[in-house]
């Protein structure tokens, strides 16, 4: 089987580096599927999951935006946080989202509401991951 090298990089270090059949992500202009091979791009990615296919199972990060470079052999992703599913701690996330509902209800100013909105989307993708449902 074919594979491709996948990192997945953060300001604090690496989350994720294997090689895995395929990749796949929501780009801001809708669902990248990445096999070995593929043409080069650059792509703006969602609050999502990045979907790593590898040996038969799937594993998956939550990442919180950033971008995908893909290159024929090498596809890297660099994000401003990214967890492995395993790794990311449900009642944080469960906190966070009941912060973010109740500061978005009381949200005077669009800044405050759009920052509070972009943390209830990290908070939900990260439940919805270790609840795998996505
Ligand atoms: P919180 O309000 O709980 O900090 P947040 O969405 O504001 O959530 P981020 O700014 O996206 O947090 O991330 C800060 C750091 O904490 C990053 O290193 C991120 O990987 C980590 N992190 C955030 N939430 C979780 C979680 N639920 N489980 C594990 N790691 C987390």
């Amino acid at each position: 089987m074919k594979t491709v090298k996948v990192s997945v990089v953060t300001p604090d270090g690496p989350v994720y580096e294997a090689d895995v059949e395929m990749v796949s992500t929501k780009a801001k202009s809708g669902e990248l599927g990445i096999l070995p091979g593929h043409i080069p791009l650059v792509a703006p990615l969602e609050i999502g999951a990045v979907r790593l296919k590898k040996e038969g199972t799937t594993e998956y990060i939550a990442v919180s935006g950033g971008f995908i470079e893909v290159r024929p052999e090498k596809v890297t992703i660099l994000a401003q946080s990214a967890e492995r599913a395993e790794d990311i701690d449900v009642a944080r996330a469960k906190a966070a989202k009941a912060r973010a509902e109740k500061r978005l209800q009381d949200a005077q100013e669009h800044v405050d509401a759009k920052r509070a909105e972009l943390a209830l989307r990290r908070a939900i993708n990260r439940i919805s991951i270790v609840e795998r449902n996505l």
